[in-house]
Formats: structure tokens, C-alpha cells, sequence
């Protein structure tokens, strides 16, 4: 009959989209809305990109390309991910993809059947969740505070089943800003190899580590050949809207990316993948001069938010904050929905990302610095 497909059923739709629905409301009604509920980088993307992208366009670089991308950016990204991750890349070790969620969203599809089972780190990127149930596998959520506190190897033990197929690995991770250790990925690697696991590795914040370096668990011996990476140039060079990512991966599963992409896009944009060659020559000193730019964001609002009596660990990645907030309310949506609708500071609820237990939001502070001023300035007066 006319109905949908079963296994979108258990999909749903990101609860992320109603509160950024509700925010425009309440500007469009003329009220001042302080905004921690998105992760979009505060800066513009840099202008050698932009016209790195006209450049292509008047150039006539608009026709199809190889639907895995052009030649020239695969073999940029294969210099860069063998280099700075790490990585032993070839050019055919990488996939272009329209940014890293489709790259997950290939990766997924590329590996799993139905009845599979996939260790799912919590909290996690929201959409992970609705990715795995859209393969028709189960997400085992892993609470991370407990693989903390119990080990890791003993964790993933207990939450694992014979059916377990794959791993999904983000560090840093969104929305905790967790980041995880060398030492940490050698036991998440350990146990993928003596399983006989995928491992699913996904670095899109791997340029905003604050202390110390990111790691990537596929440069591990043994790794390389059952991880997929992704990447996107989103966070890194303030290129959310363009749609542009990548995913390093070996065979038999680099055939199956080929294949999702080849079927879903048929390749990104020609003139977008020349701007992302552009960017990829981006000195290092800009990008450290940004993660210094965050550590500011971060330090003011995680200082303020303590200081208010919202406890909140300091991230060690990405820009995102994860402060409990018991104190308004032990349900995380209701939270969140009070201190949108009382202070007019809008958050995401921690549910939303699988936390359990306490009650926890999420503050994105890619935001300007007075923003973040105004924010706790509103929260001070909500809880004082
Ligand atoms: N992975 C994580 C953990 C993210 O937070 C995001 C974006 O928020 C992405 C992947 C994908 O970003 P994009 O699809 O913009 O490349």
C-alpha cells in the first residue's frame, strides 16, 4: 500500500530542528534569544576559499568528476591523512563525500545488516543513533563516564553482544567534549581487533583538541584495515553550509562507500571539492590561532557556569559545553525548555544525545565572546 519503508520506522527526526524552530519564533516575535543550541563555527569561511570556488566556476571546472572525487583533493587528503593522522593513505583509500554526515551515513549503510549490533559511545552525536536503527541494526549506548570509571575494555565488555558488528569512536566527542586518550584508543583497538570489529571512527572536531594532541585510533598497528574514518571540512575552515567531507577506509569496504556515494550524489559539487583543496593549505597557525579563539569561549563559559552553580567539567575538545542542571530540573528536556522560555538561553537537552542518569544540556560555544557574556548575564539573573 502506500506506506513507507519498515526499517525508517525506528528513524526519527532530529529534536534539535524544533528547538532551532522555536528559537526563530521567539526572535521573530522581537525577544533576544541567547543562542548555545547550535556547533557552527563563528567565523566566515575565509575568503581564499570563496574564491577558490569562483576561480573553479569562471575556470569551467562544472562538469561531472570521478564520483569519489577529484584527483587532486584525494591526493591532498591522502598526503594529509598520512601525515598528520597518521594514516597510511593511498588515493584510493579515500572517498569525497557531501560532508561527514554523509560520510557516516555511508559507512553505516556500507556495513551493516539487519540484526546487527553497534557499541555506541553516550552521549553521542544525535544522529549516529537514527543512522543505526536506518541500517536496521541495534545501537548498544556505552556510557562513557562508566567506561571511565570501569575501564574501557571492561566496559565494552558488558555492553557487547554475539551479535556486535562494529564501533563508533568520536574524539573529540559531541556534545561531552570528551576527548580520548592514546592510551584509551589502544583499548578500544584492542578490543575491536580480538572481536573482530569495524571500528567507525569519526574526527570531525579533530582540529579542536586543547590540551594535547588528537589520535587517531586507525594509525594504530592492526587498525587501518577495519576502521573508517571520516572527516569534514565543516568545523575546521567554517564550511558548514557548503557540504564537504571525506572518509579513509581500506577494502572490502571502500567498494561499499564507492558504491553509496556513486547512488546517492553521484559525487560532490565540482567547484566546492576545488575550494576544499584550497583549504586544505590553510597554515597550521590559523587553525591554532581559532582553537585558541574557543579556548577562550570555553574557559569564560565553563568558569561562569560553575560559577552559578551548574557544575560542568571542562571540555577537553570540540565547542561544546555539558554542564548538569539538576538544579532546574532533574528531566533534561524540561530543562532545557525552561531556560529557554525563562532566560531565554537556548540549549539541548542531554537526553537528546543518549545521556542517562543525571540531568545535563548542552552549550555550544562557537559563539562571540559577548555572547557568552550576555548568556551568563541572562542566567544570573534567571537563577539569582
Ligand atoms: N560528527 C559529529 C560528531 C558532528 O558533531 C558533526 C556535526 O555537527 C558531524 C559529524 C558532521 O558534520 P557535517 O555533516 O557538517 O560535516
Amino acid at each position: 500500500g502506500l506506506r513507507l519503508a519498515k526499517r525508517l520506522d525506528e528513524v526519527g527526526f532530529s529534536d534539535i530542528v524544533q528547538i532551532r524552530n522555536k528559537v526563530l519564533e521567539l526572535r521573530a516575535a522581537g525577544e533576544t534569544v541567547h543562542p548555545f543550541h547550535g556547533g557552527e563555527p563563528f567565523f566566515e569561511t575565509p575568503e581564499t576559499i570563496k574564491y577558490a570556488m569562483m576561480r573553479a566556476l569562471v575556470e569551467n571546472k562544472t562538469k561531472y568528476a570521478a564520483s569519489s572525487g577529484i584527483a587532486p583533493l584525494r591526493e591532498a587528503l591522502a598526503r594529509k591523512l598520512t601525515t598528520r593522522n597518521g594514516i597510511d593513505t593511498t588515493v584510493d583509500d579515500v572517498i569525497v563525500t557531501a560532508g561527514g554526515a554523509h560520510a557516516l551515513y555511508a559507512a553505516f549503510q556500507a556495513i551493516l545488516d539487519a540484526g546487527d549490533d553497534v557499541l555506541l559511545f553516550s552521549p553521542y552525536w544525535t544522529p549516529i543513533r537514527d543512522m543505526i536503527t536506518g541500517a536496521q541494526a541495534r545501537p548498544l549506548l556505552v556510557p562513557t563516564s562508566s567506561a571511565r570509571r570501569n575501564g574501557i575494555t571492561r566496559t565494552l565488555e558488558q555492553f557487547s553482544t554475539p551479535h556486535t558488528r562494529a564501533i563508533y569512536y568520536n574524539t573529540p566527542q559531541n556534545p561531552s567534549g570528551t576527548v580520548f586518550s592514546r592510551a584509551e584508543a589502544e583499548e578500544v583497538a584492542a578490543f575491536a581487533i580480538k572481536h573482530k570489529l569495524i571500528v567507525i571512527a569519526d574526527e570531525a572536531y579533530e582540529d579542536l583538541v586543547y590540551e594535547g594532541d588528537h589520535f587517531s585510533i586507525a594509525s594504530l598497528p592492526g587498525m587501518a584495515e577495519r576502521t573508517i574514518t571520516t572527516y569534514t571540512f565543516s568545523k575546521s575552515y567554517g564550511m558548514t553550509g557548503w557540504r564537504l567531507g571525506y572518509a579513509v577506509a581500506q577494502e572490502p569496504f571502500m567498494t561499499g562507500l564507492r558504491k553509496l556515494v556513486l547512488y546517492s550524489t553521484n559525487g560532490v559539487s565540482t567547484p566546492i571539492q576545488w575550494a576544499g583543496l584550497e583549504a586544505l593549505a590553510t597554515p597550521h597557525s590559523v587553525i591554532a590561532r581559532r582553537r585558541e579563539e574557543y579556548r577562550e569561549r570555553r574557559d569564560l563559559l565553563v568558569t561562569g557556569l560553575n560559577a552559578l552553580g551548574l557544575e560542568c567539567e571542562m571540555p577537553q575538545g570540540a565547542f561544546y559545553a555539558f554542564p548538569r542542571v539538576e538544579k532546574i530540573s532533574k528531566d533534561s528536556r524540561k530543562a532545557a525548555a525552561t531556560l529557554l522560555e525563562k532566560a531565554h538561553v537556548a540549549t539541548i537537552p542531554g537526553v537528546v544525545f543518549g545521556a542517562q542518569g543525571e540531568s545535563h544540556v548542552r552549550f555550544g560555544y562557537a559563539v562571540s565572546m559577548e555572547a557568552i557574556e550576555s548568556g551568563l548575564a541572562a542566567l544570573r539573573r534567571f537563577l539569582g
